[in-house]
């Protein structure tokens, strides 16, 4: 078999790897798995690839320390920062690692034209014979300049979208009058660069041209993120996760490399069915997402609440709890934080010891990602038969007796549902206010992700119990062993 046959059937192999260990990643006890399949599979495009373009044969001491110094860097800094990344940080880390991925397909694509094009025509030493740029076909020039834009547009868009989520910079969406005007006026010269660098044949002057490109690419990445905040950010994260992709795949064209092809457009696909997903959860529009300024000060402003948050004791929860004959659990982000996941199994073993009912409400925006608190409750064993989707779980709180509400905020709050004026209004939720009495766990008076102030905790029927909801939990399930 050629050598080009070999290499083609291993990117075939690479990229059922992928396809399998995407599958792999959407089940809580198939993820780590998947995750190490999926890693193997680019392991071998890229052991494979080193031969295929005879890289390795023709490198010098030079190319031999960058290639494996810097797979040996990367791999450290991947290495030191997946331990360290908490949880709930998962979407800025992602964030960063889109920017970078983007930031890849720019150089690839800008690197091969400075070598296919520029060099060349400029006879420089390395240069196999000298052409000039129109000799680059304009297939490869349109590839070239789409893993440019698509790449520099997904770079200042993550990087700005990590500082948002990291709160290293205010997470609210910035507007001001004629913003969409500027944007779409940034849009449209990046685009008129990009056609001129296509179809100006002269290589040094088309190369301006991409220069040009590569900087509005980098300008509109930022001012289009900028309008986007608060609870829109992870969406536009997967939207920026999936523009990675794509610009993965453009620069697989450039470069005529089959395996970058496939795993840009995966990654490309995938992160479109995360956004529709998310979109979906929030009741919202890709195109409300990107444009409305939720969050902003221009945005909508909510209702009036009324009434106020009246407090218990745990001591006082304990009767409420020892009575329940059915008791559901609604976790959200601050139970992610507070880390409660294995108290809050322990609690829901003992009431149902006591003879009440126990179901899990798992709302599918709860936490920061999709699926955060199926994998958390996974982790502390909860059984999948107690977990329950929206509508399932709202069906439930009906004829519960007690919904215990552990640092949900946002996917719990009625003006969803009943508050026209609210941002959120229409977007689903766990109606934990159906239920008799509601225990609200949290450790103050702060707002959701939303930045919204929420009624369900001013209800007749609600209890905050202020703390920290680990240490509430735990004081919890003392009283019941103490009992
Ligand atoms: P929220 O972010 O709305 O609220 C979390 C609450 O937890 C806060 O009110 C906070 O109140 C409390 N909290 C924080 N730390 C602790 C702690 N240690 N112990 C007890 N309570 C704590 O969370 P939800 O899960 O309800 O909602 C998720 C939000 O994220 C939604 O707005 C959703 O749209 C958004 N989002 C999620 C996505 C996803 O994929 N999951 C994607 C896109 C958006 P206090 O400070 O008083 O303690």
């Amino acid at each position: 078999m050629e050598q080009g046959a070999i290499v083609n059937f291993v990117y075939i192999v690479s990229s059922v790897l992928f396809i399998l260990g995407i599958k792999m990643l959407g089940k809580a006890e198939t993820a780590r798995k998947g995750n190490f399949i999926s890693a193997l599979g680019m392991l071998l495009a890229v052991v494979v690839t080193l031969f295929d373009k005879n890289i390795l044969d023709s490198a010098d001491a030079v190319s031999w320390g960058l290639l494996f110094g810097g797979l040996a860097f990367g791999s450290l800094v991947g290495y030191v920062v997946a331990k360290k990344v908490k949880m709930t940080s998962m979407p800025e880390m992602v964030a960063l690692l889109n920017g970078f991925g983007g930031l890849a397909s720019l150089l690839v694509g800008w690197a091969d034209y400075y070598y296919n094009g520029v060099f060349k025509a400029q006879g420089i030493a390395g240069a196999v014979e000298k052409t000039v740029s129109g000799d680059v076909p304009m297939f490869t020039k349109i590839a070239t300049i789409l893993a440019i834009l698509i790449g520099g547009i997904t770079f200042t868009g993550s990087v700005y979208a990590w500082g948002k989520l990291s709160g290293k910079i205010s997470g609210k969406a910035k507007v001001f009058v004629g913003q969409k005007m500027v944007n779409a006026s940034i849009a449209v010269a990046m685009v008129v660069a990009s056609v001129a660098f296509a179809v100006v044949g002269d290589a040094n002057t088309a190369h301006y041209w991409l220069i040009a490109s590569v900087v509005l690419s980098f300008v509109l990445g930022f001012a289009a993120v900028m309008p986007i905040g608060g609870g829109d950010m992870p969406v536009v994260i997967s939207l920026l996760n999936s523009l990675s992709g794509l610009a993965a795949s453009a620069a697989g064209f450039v470069i005529e490399n089959n395996v970058l092809i496939v795993a840009g457009c995966l990654v490309g696909a995938s992160g479109v069915i995360l956004t529709v997903i998310m979109c979906k959860s929030m009741n919202r529009t890709l195109f409300n997402v990107l444009f409305s300024g939720f969050g902003s000060a221009g945005g909508k402003a909510q209702g009036k609440v009324e009434g106020e948050m009246k407090p218990m004791s745990t001591d006082d929860a304990y009767y409420v709890l020892e009575a329940a004959q059915s008791v559901v659990f609604i976790p959200g982000y601050g139970m992610a934080v507070a880390q409660a996941q294995h108290a809050v199994k322990e609690l829901a073993g003992i009431l149902e010891d006591n003879g009440a009912e126990v179901a899990f409400a798992i709302h599918p925006v709860a936490g920061r990602m999709p699926g955060h608190m199926n994998v958390l409750l996974a982790e502390a064993d909860v059984p999948y038969e107690q977990l329950k989707e929206m509508e399932e779980a709202n069906r439930i709180l009906e004829m519960a007796d007690v919904a215990i509400v552990i640092g949900a905020n946002d996917v719990v709050n009625p003006a969803a549902a009943e508050d026209q004026s609210s941002p959120i209004y229409g977007m689903p939720i766990i109606e934990a206010f159906k239920a008799k009495t509601v225990l609200a766990l949290k450790r103050g008076k702060g707002t959701g992700f939303s930045g919204l102030e929420n009624a369900l905790f001013f209800r007749q029927n609600t209890r905050m119990i202020y703390g920290d909801a680990k240490a509430t939990v735990n004081d919890l399930v003392a009283k019941f062993k103490e009992s």
